[in-house]
């Protein structure tokens, strides 16, 4: 498969802990390569567009204040099916159902304080990462 790219999030949670370092690591040892980063506070604006797929979900009011509760680091990750080999790294959205050894089951707090976004498509990852990196190549 071709080179692939997928964007992360390192969420309030996990940067409020400084678990930056450890998170990126499991990209970096599974092959996958940072070629953006950008530590961040987002507006609620810019979170509710990023979630705005979970408008109707009962849990978007609370979804959207913890993100913009602490600084996030928003990354682009390359590497060969960057997508799904980084949703493998993450684990279960529920900590609870994380396999072990995934960041979630690791260092997720909850399924709401979970650590990490990752893209769940090629798809969308263009598109959110068009939204963080406009200015990417
Ligand atoms: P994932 O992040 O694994 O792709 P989803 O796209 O389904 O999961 O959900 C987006 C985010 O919304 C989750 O990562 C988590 O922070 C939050 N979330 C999901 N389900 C719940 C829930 N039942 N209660 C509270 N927050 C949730
Ligand atoms: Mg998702």
């Amino acid at each position: 498969m071709a080179k692939q790219r997928t964007l992360s999030i390192i969420k309030p949670d996990a940067t409020s802990r400084n678990l930056c370092g450890k998170i990126l690591n499991h990209f970096e040892e599974a092959g996958l390569s940072i070629v953006a980063a950008r530590m961040m506070t987002l507006t609620p604006e810019q979170a509710g567009q990023f979630y705005i797929i979970h408008k109707d979900r009962p849990f978007y009011g609370e979804l959207i204040d913890y993100m913009c509760s602490g600084r996030v680091l928003v990354s682009v990750l390359e590497g060969e099916d960057a997508v799904n080999c980084n949703r493998t790294l993450m684990g279960a959205t529920d900590p609870k159902k994380a396999d072990k050894g995934t960041i979630r089951a690791l260092y997720a707090e909850s399924i709401a304080a979970n650590a990490v976004h990752g893209s769940d498509s090629a798809e969308n990852a263009a598109v959110e990462i068009a939204l963080f990196f406009p200015e990417l190549k």
